[in-house]
Parts: structure tokens; C-alpha cells; sequence
């Protein structure tokens, strides 16, 4: 019958205008005034009192809290951390990086020069907008210099502001993985409250003393060799 397709069509469109709607707004909602008052733990006469303009705002729905979503403190997330106290700038980790997306320039410090001379770095840069996150450059780093942290909201509008340089990965907020780190799953870490402000926090072990180092190089060798 002639219109039959059009009469089924709009049935679909009417039956979804009357079933709940399954959209999540993140990072933040949307909420009124009640569940804002829930959430800030304070009374609805409190909030008018305050902020009449939040108040208003609340009584037509359009007050935002922030939604965070549960996270498994096994989670590896799309973030580096990196830990520039432990860094020797070997460049391990660029060189086994598949897609060459970490770039770091050096210079020689002109420290150190009895033990081989330290180098300096001018540029650590990790081009996250084209990384895979296999964590080859990790696994790569034999000073525990770099892990993937546990954050993940790293929304960009503009790719250039996915490479991560080594001011940002200085300053930023060290979030622990928990990939080969079971320390911190015994521990109870919560990645949305905690973070490791330095190595030492991240349950890295500390350098070897100069004893030690002597002790498995230099004595064993001798009693073994
Ligand atoms: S995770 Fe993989 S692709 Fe990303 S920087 Fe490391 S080695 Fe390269
Ligand atoms: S492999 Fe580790 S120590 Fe070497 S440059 Fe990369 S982060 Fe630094």
C-alpha cells in the first residue's frame, strides 16, 4: 500500500521519542538542583543563599558537575610519565619505539667525566598523537625512567598539542601504572586520589650503593672467576 514504508518509518521514530535515552555526558553533566545539592552536600536554601545565579541555573537542569568514571588501578592509560632525575637520556627508548615518534636531542654536561661524562637533555618529545601504546619504549628504558600512567583524558582539539615535550612531561601530575607493578595493587592504590610526585613514591628501587655495585661486579667475579 502506497505510504505503508513512511507510516513504518515514523513508528520507529515515535516509539524512541518515549524510551530512555542512553547518552552519557562526560567529563561533565548536566544536573538540577536537588542532585547538585546532593553532590556539593549542601542544602538547596544554602546553595540560594550563596549563589542565586547556580540556584536558578539548578531549577532548569543546567548545572554542571564533573563525572568521573571508576577506574581499575590495573588500567594503562595513554599517558608517559617520565622521571627526568632517572632519565640518562640513553635514547634506548626512541631507538625501539616501531613508529620513531620520540625524539631526544642532548649535549654533553661535562659532568661526571671520570665515569664516562653525563649528557644533558635539551629535548625529550613524545609525539603521543601517532603513539600505538604498545610500550615497547618501557619496556626499552633500563633505568625505570618511563612508565604509562594511569590517566586517559587527554582530549585535544589540535594534534600538535599531543606531543608531549619535556616541560609538560616535567611538570605534569605523575600518575603510576600499574603495568608490571603489582606493588601498588597490595598497596590499594587509588589512581584518582594518589600520585607519584617522584620515582621514589612509584616503588622504583633506589640505586644500587656504590658497596653493592662492587660487591656483584667486581667481588663475585673474583670468588667465581
Ligand atoms: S608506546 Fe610504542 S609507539 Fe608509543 S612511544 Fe612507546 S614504543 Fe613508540
Ligand atoms: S630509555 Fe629510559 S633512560 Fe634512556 S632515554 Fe629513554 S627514558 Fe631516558
Amino acid at each position: 500500500m502506497l505510504g505503508i514504508g513512511l507510516i513504518k518509518g515514523l513508528s520507529v521514530t515515535f516509539k524512541n521519542l518515549f524510551t530512555p535515552i542512553f547518552t552519557i555526558q562526560y567529563p561533565d553533566k548536566k544536573v538540577g538542583l536537588l542532585a547538585y545539592s546532593k553532590h556539593i552536600n549542601k542544602s538547596i536554601f544554602q546553595i540560594l543563599k550563596e549563589n542565586p545565579k547556580i540556584f536558578l541555573m539548578g531549577i532548569i537542569g543546567m548545572v554542571t558537575i564533573p563525572v568521573k568514571i571508576d577506574q581499575f588501578p590495573r588500567f594503562r592509560g595513554n599517558e608517559f610519565v617520565w622521571y627526568d632525575d632517572r632519565c640518562t637520556a640513553c635514547a634506548s627508548c626512541a631507538k625501539y619505539c616501531p613508529l620513531g615518534i620520540i625524539e631526544i636531542v642532548t649535549h654533553p654536561a661535562g659532568e661526571n667525566m671520570q665515569a664516562g661524562e653525563n649528557y644533558a637533555i635539551d629535548k625529550f618529545d613524545i609525539d603521543t598523537g601517532r603513539c600505538m601504546f604498545c610500550g615497547l619504549c618501557v619496556e626499552a628504558c633500563p633505568y625505570d625512567a618511563l612508565h604509562m600512567g594511569t590517566d586517559f583524558e587527554r582530549g585535544n582539539y589540535s594534534r600538535v598539542n599531543l606531543v608531549l615535550d619535556k616541560e609538560t612531561l616535567t611538570s605534569q601530575d605523575k600518575n603510576p601504572s600499574s603495568w608490571f607493578r603489582p606493588q601498588f595493587e597490595s598497596n590499594e592504590y587509588n589512581p584518582w586520589e594518589e600520585s607519584m610526585s617522584n620515582s621514589k613514591d612509584a616503588g622504583r628501587h633506589e640505586k644500587p650503593s656504590y658497596q653493592k655495585i662492587k660487591e656483584k661486579w667486581v667481588n663475585k667475579r673474583k670468588t667465581d672467576g
